[in-house]
């Protein structure tokens, strides 16, 4: 894995995260985004070499998706650490054979134009990682 390609931070809502994190971070915003397949909107801010991702739930009210599930458990706060990697086929080839559980079978077309697969937390001390590869 090539580094820490961003922190995926779950938030109720943008309204205030977005001018919090902007004020915390010192930078703008620069994307945000639809992952209408996950039912989840994105935020992104670049901190040098790494970004920050803010994830709020986008499901019909009263129809909770992933982002509302979790923070229904957890609250607010870090929701997933993802690696870049160079080659996502290759590394998920790797885990598996480590004896990682994938949460997809294939990558999956993710936020910010990458390619995307979840590792479950339960093999990982709870922490759910993502590894992603840049779209060319
Ligand atoms: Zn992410």
């Amino acid at each position: 894995m090539l580094k820490i390609e961003h922190l995926g931070i779950a938030v109720k809502t943008f309204e205030t995260a977005i001018p919090l994190y902007e004020k915390l971070l010192n930078t703008v915003c620069y994307k945000t985004e639809v992952v209408a397949s996950e039912k989840v909107n994105t935020a992104f801010f670049r901190q040098g070499e790494t970004k920050i991702e803010l994830l709020e739930d986008s499901g019909p009210e009263g129809v909770p998706g992933v982002i509302a599930k979790f923070i229904e458990k957890k609250g607010e706060g870090i929701h997933h650490i993802a690696f870049e990697v160079e080659d996502i086929e290759a590394e998920m080839e790797r885990l598996r054979g480590e004896g990682f559980v994938l949460l997809n079978e294939k990558p999956k077309k993710g936020a910010d134009n990458k390619l995307i697969c979840f590792v479950h937390p339960k093999g990982t001390n709870g922490v759910l990682i993502e590894i992603c590869q840049e779209i060319k």
